[in-house]
């Protein structure tokens, strides 16, 4: 028999399939070839049970949901006090790829746009690009509960059209927040943007965030607790870029979204829930994927003010 929460899955998937408005990105050019009508939602609680609809096990870029892990591994590798020396926590309200830096601190003003992305990168521990991507790939996967591998045409899309990024990261380095060669931390931020996962995948990250670190179906401690309130914090505050303040008016949960067309959202102590849907806003964010958690907080009553 099937469960009452599939079946509420299943019907926000279906109300919602009809929604065909923003369109993909199209920047880099590996992203515009992607099936722009690809849609799926899932849930996962944090006793490990799993609600999928739709796509929930087609491939797609992480992207920017790469970037509170990428922070949270820089926090456990430096530690708080000296990543926030490189990365400030504050809400931008500026595009995610804006070239700028906080005019009085000198440091990109948080970790979820790219600025403060690229630096987390370059604090990742490991000697060479290949063993910290590879630290970095590791990381991610034990957040999924399954080996997440590198899509490599993806890597070499973003290499080839990233003049932004290269841009951004020539700015970190002639204001000494980065202290290496902008080109290597690069190598590494686009591998990471380019790791590929399904919306299964990111419903287990996000219950894993949601779990205080700790893989719901595994069991393993991925992130110290208090890192792990760190970046969800961070990710309340700046994770859906300049749309922060309406999504958090209106969903209410911590989440982080990519120009692949994936969301991850959290609810602390109880669910992860993902949605992917490769068209986008004008903020970068999967139209359906908003949509989605719009309405499955709403129903649900997943609003963390929500006091019932
Ligand atoms: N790799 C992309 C970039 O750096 C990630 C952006 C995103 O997903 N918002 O532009």
């Amino acid at each position: 028999m099937k469960s009452l929460v599939q079946d509420y899955i299943d019907g926000v998937y279906r109300d919602l399939t009809g929604e065909r408005s923003g369109s993909v990105a199209d920047y880099i050019p590996e992203l515009a070839v992607v099936d722009p009508d690809s849609f799926a939602i899932c849930l996962a609680t944090s006793d490990g049970y799993v609600y999928e609809a739709g796509d929930s096990r087609k491939k797609f870029a992480i992207q920017s949901i790469s970037k509170p892990f990428t922070y949270a591994l820089a926090l456990a590798d430096r530690g708080l006090a000296a990543v926030a020396t490189k990365v400030d926590v504050e809400p931008s309200g500026e595009p995610f790829n804006e070239i700028s830096l906080d005019p009085v601190t000198e440091r990109p003003r948080n970790p979820m746009i790219n600025a403060g992305a690229i630096t987390s990168a370059s604090l990742v521990a490991g000697a060479t690009v290949a063993e910290r991507f590879e630290r970095i790939r590791r990381f991610y996967s034990r957040f999924a509960g399954r080996e997440l591998t590198l899509n490599e045409s993806m890597f070499e899309s973003e290499d080839r059209t990233g003049n932004r990024n290269r841009a951004i990261g020539y700015l970190l380095r002639e204001y000494g927040i980065l202290e290496e060669d902008p080109q290597t931390t690069l190598g590494v931020y686009f591998r990471q943007c380019s790791i590929e996962v399904d919306c299964r995948d990111l419903s287990l990250m996000a219950a894993t965030l949601a779990d205080s670190g700790v893989h719901p179906v595994s069991g393993d401690r991925v992130l110290d607790a208090g890192l792990n309130e760190r970046v969800l914090s961070v990710m309340t505050t700046c994770g859906m870029y300049n749309a922060a303040g309406d999504w958090v008016t209106e969903v209410g949960l911590p989440a982080k979204s990519g120009v692949g067309g994936g969301i991850l959202a959290v609810l602390p102590g109880q669910l992860g829930l993902a949605v992917f849907s490769p068209r986008l806003d004008e903020h970068g964010n999967s139209v359906r994927g908003v949509r989605s958690c719009r309405r499955i907080s709403k129903d649900l009553e997943l609003h963390f003010m929500h006091v019932s």
